[in-house]
């Protein structure tokens, strides 16, 4: 079924999520033929351990990598919705924003966070913002979206119509259903990865890390998901 779907919208908190999470995936989509938006909730202004770097410099500099990381895999567009980074709730008017994005880019797919991972393994915190943004996305994809009398503004006034996805898929969660094989695809990914620039402190390494999250027993790389196929 994924096979035949075209248009894929990227849900995610920040500049290089969806390079990190699903970036081989999303090379090999495009790749066969399907077209890719990102929406991301925070230009990433909390990415900088440096304090003396105020955050409007930070969110410049992150947005011209997210830009150069998603030319590399071929990326259509991208929207910012410049929430401040670290701060994200899934209230109402987040929601509102994603549906509105839903209703006018029409996506068949939707891909997204994990609003229930608090952790990763026994070392690592999950970021709020991840679940945030995921939690939102869920909402508004359900039942709101594709339903004509929420938000009847944005169909009376903006001309938005109702609009649902036939696929969600929740990149990185504790229970996935669903892998893609990304092999012929992990190259790229670290060359948008390698982007990020900013966020590369140690780029040996953390390349070296990215490669091994998707690695696989036979010596291939896949990404794993939460697919849900909507009835
Ligand atoms: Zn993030």
């Amino acid at each position: 079924m994924t096979e035949q779907l075209r248009r894929v919208l990227v849900i995610m908190a920040h500049p290089d999520d969806p390079e990190f999470c699903c970036g081989g995936t999303l090379a090999r989509w495009i790749d066969e033929g399907k077209e890719v938006c990102y929406l991301l909730a925070t230009s990433g202004d909390g990415g900088s351990v440096d304090a003396a770097v105020v955050p409007g410099q930070v969110s410049r500099v992150r947005e011209a990598e997210q830009r150069a990381a998603a030319d590399v895999l071929g990326v259509q567009e991208i929207i910012f919705l410049r929430h401040r980074d670290g701060e994200l709730v899934a209230d109402l008017w987040l929601r509102l924003q994603l549906v509105r994005c839903i209703r006018l880019c029409r996506p068949d797919i939707v891909v997204t966070t994990d609003p229930l991972r608090f952790y990763v393994g026994d070392r690592r915190l999950n970021h709020p913002d991840h679940r945030a943004v995921g939690e939102a996305a869920l909402g508004a994809i359900f039942p709101v979206a594709g339903t004509e009398r929420f938000y009847p503004e944005l169909w009376g006034t903006e001309g938005l119509a109702p609009h649902s996805p036939q696929e969600i898929y929740i990149a990185e969660p504790d229970e996935p259903n669903c892998t893609v094989d990304v092999a012929a695809y992990i190259e790229q990914k670290v060359r948008a990865i390698r982007e990020h620039k900013s966020q590369l402190s140690y780029p040996a390494a953390q390349l070296a890390r990215a490669r091994q999250r998707t690695a696989t027993a036979d010596g291939g790389h896949s990404e794993r998901f939460r697919r849900i196929v909507l009835r």
